[in-house]
């Protein structure tokens, strides 16, 4: 009883990062509402109960939409400032470190918006400079597959890093200031960004690979090296990618320990990947359900200051540091 107490406390002082959910996509199809997102995994009331107080919202693009990348990543920006506008109250866009504190503080839930793919680029620094404008502050290299900046975890047979225009991409973001994530990006890739970057390098949404062998998961080498850059790994519900055998929170804190002790405490992060999976890891079924992963780091004896870390104080300072 104590315990449970202590870690509803210790969730309820922290600040709550998660680095990566896909709402938006089923925002801009009018799919769900932000009000009330029925059988989606992100919502208002969803959000406050997991006690998530800063969110990224990617605008995913699935790379079958040839043709229409920027309309569609367009669609849902504007998906994201009409949902900002409509619950103002309590939900605020953020594109600098000052606004986030000055949201924290007055309680509202700060979005970030970030962009899950370099397709949607289109070839373009000056796309990237206009969604920078529009407030994205985040853009995760590639997808699965191919595209103009690298190659994806999909293609990693053919060892394709970073093109030379991948690395424009990536010079770009670090003079504006846009965090550099490296999920799904295949390993050539990885490590041309990590000897690249000046600034820490992310992964929003992975785990272990050593505890799940999947390649969307990365190697102990890689946490080590993501976290020398400074960076921060934003732990990953989608069962497939925790243990597809049994998925439970335990095996989700598993992770967080795994990584932790590879690449010290200051690397992990949350990266639910809400709503970009229909199948949840069992107790992790939504974003209300977060203070439960909290229980289970106190139930191991973790002490709060690594805690806050992990649930959102890793993140907050990769986010100080980046953001000019
Ligand atoms: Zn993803």
């Amino acid at each position: 009883m104590g315990q449970k107490k202590d870690a509803e406390i210790i969730h309820k002082k922290a600040v709550v990062v998660d680095a990566h959910c896909d709402t938006l996509s089923l925002l801009a199809e009018g799919r769900v509402s932000f009000a009330d997102a029925g059988e989606g995994h992100v919502d208002l009331r969803r959000l406050k109960q997991g006690g998530i107080n800063v969110v990224f919202f990617a605008v995913f693009v699935h790379p079958r939409n040839r043709g229409a990348y920027l309309r569609k990543a367009l669609e849902q920006v504007d998906a994201f400032h009409t949902t900002v506008a409509v619950h103002r109250e309590d939900l605020v866009a953020v594109r600098e470190y000052s606004g986030l504190r000055r949201a924290l503080a007055a309680g509202k839930i700060a979005g970030i918006l970030s962009v899950e793919g370099g397709h949607v680029l289109e070839g373009s620094l000056g796309v990237l400079r206009v969604l920078y404008q529009m407030y994205v502050r985040c853009l995760t290299l590639t997808w699965n597959g191919r595209n103009k900046l690298a190659d994806g975890v999909g293609e990693s047979e053919s060892r394709g890093g970073l093109t030379s225009f991948g690395r424009e991409v990536v010079r770009e973001m670090e003079r504006l200031g846009m965090l550099v994530d490296v999920a799904h990006l295949a390993p050539a890739g990885f490590w041309d960004v990590v000897r690249m970057a000046k600034n820490p390098v992310i992964d929003t949404h992975a785990n272990s690979r050593v505890l799940c062998d999947h390649p969307r998961n990365l190697t102990d080498e890689q946490v080590r090296a993501l976290a020398a850059t400074g960076g921060v790994v934003g732990v990953n519900f989608v069962p497939a990618f925790v243990d597809p055998a049994n998925p439970t929170i335990e095996a989700v804190a598993d992770h967080i320990e795994h990584l932790a002790t590879v690449g010290g405490i200051d690397c992990v992060g949350i990266g639910s990947d809400f709503d970009g999976t229909a199948n949840t890891v069992a107790g992790l079924d939504d974003a209300a359900c977060l203070p439960l992963l909290t229980a289970c780091l106190v139930d191991r004896g973790w002490q709060e200051a690594h805690i806050r870390k992990v649930l959102g104080g890793n993140f907050l300072r990769v986010l100080k540091e980046t953001w000019k």
